[in-house]
């Protein structure tokens, strides 16, 4: 369904009809930049049927034949195509028909996946205290509070899990437990009973992505579905409140790599903390550059997959405050370099896959260490 409005811009009045196709899950939001003044706008839904979120505009009325009130096509969970931003006729759904047609996709299963995803958001819901109160204060805390055992959690928690790696991403999950089931995991379990750091750093990684996971919608079905990204789509969000995500993702990841990285030890005939370089320890390895943490592990074939949206430069050139998004190319300009001298662009559609890919494995990987701890 794609809703009609018009608003003004609160900081030069421009005028705008948004047509905003109203999106399957909740709390929604779409984002654009005021053509004129660069005033970030937006609008979505916190839940069904409430109240419209209008912020940076206020509500104008509706003007059909005014030349000069500009249309935007809005939309949460579809990337819009280049061109297609601002075509009154133009309804994003239809590209999602297009990429199903071109799979020879069942529609059918289709609307099931949209169903199911949509519950993505309430499962964190139920997740998030038991998964704070589990990481800071322990388990007999979140079960006198949240009236949840450790088992009962780890169910929520899978289920949720599965919600978002259904799809291509689950044989990635089926691989890394092919490997856990294939391995003597005694000495990696006590490793990772010992360290409560684990579980802090999946609550960290949870609510990073979560807090700002309405921006993320967009590509969340071509992850999926493995459908195609183009340069050519323009995802509308907020920038400034998601550029730190990625690098905020990774950090966390390059933490906890280390548990493919001892399964892998173990796979090779080795002790968990003993690696192919001789004097190489384990303490070493936990004090190497982030972007070093998957290396140990990419000749896998069961584990080299976690590490397919690891991407330091990424990482260096959108953490800082120096990274903006240019809303005229919907490019993300990194600052890859001191000084800023060599600038590298890319879309912004690409920057929401790689967060969203990274998400996934980071959650695998999350699910496994709650296993380990059973
Ligand atoms: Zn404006």
């Amino acid at each position: 369904m794609t809703i009609s409005f018009n608003i003004e811009c609160e900081d030069c009045s421009k005028k705008y009809r948004i047509r905003y196709g109203l999106g399957n899950n909740y709390p929604q939001l779409a984002s654009f930049q005021c053509y004129d003044c660069s005033k970030q706008i937006e609008t979505g839904y916190n839940v069904f049927r409430g109240d419209r979120i209008l912020n940076g505009a206020t509500v104008a009325k509706e003007e059909y034949d005014n030349p000069e009130v500009q249309v935007i096509n809005l939309h949460p969970e579809i990337p819009t195509k280049k061109g297609k931003e601002n075509d009154p006729l133009h309804f994003q759904t239809f590209d999602v028909f297009d990429n199903l047609h071109k799979q020879k996709a069942n529609f059918g299963e289709f609307r099931i996946q949209q169903i199911v995803w949509s519950k993505f958001h309430s499962k964190w819901s139920d997740l998030e205290k038991p998964l704070r109160i589990l990481s800071t204060k322990g388990e007999d805390k979140m079960k006198s509070i949240s009236k949840l055992n450790y088992r009962q959690f780890c169910n929520l928690f899978n289920e949720w899990m599965t919600i978002f790696i259904s799809g291509n991403l689950e044989s990635i999950f089926d691989d890394i437990c092919d490997e856990y089931n294939s391995i003597d995991t005694d000495d990696i379990k006590t490793f990772v009973n010992a360290e409560p750091k684990f579980l802090k750093q999946i609550n960290e990684f949870c609510n990073t992505y979560m807090k700002h996971h309405q921006h993320f919608q967009s590509t969340v079905f071509h992850l999926k579905y493995g459908w195609e990204i183009t340069d050519e789509m323009i995802a509308n969000i907020n920038w400034d409140d998601i550029h730190k995500v990625y690098g905020d993702l990774y950090e966390i990841i390059g933490d906890l790599f280390v548990i493919p990285t001892m399964m892998n030890n173990v796979a090779n005939g080795r002790k968990f903390d003993e690696f192919q370089t001789d004097g190489f320890t384990l303490d070493k390895y936990l004090r190497t550059d982030k972007a070093n943490r998957a290396m140990n592990f990419e000749s896998n074939a069961n584990l080299a997959h976690l590490s397919l949206s690891y991407d330091s430069s990424l990482r260096n050139g959108t953490h800082h405050k120096n990274s903006y998004l240019d809303t005229d190319t919907f490019e993300v300009s990194l600052g890859t370099s001191k000084g800023g001298t060599v600038e590298k662009k890319i879309p912004i559609i690409e920057y929401i896959q790689k967060c969203n890919e990274l998400f996934g494995m980071g959650i695998i990987l999350s699910s496994l260490i709650l296993e380990m701890k059973k």
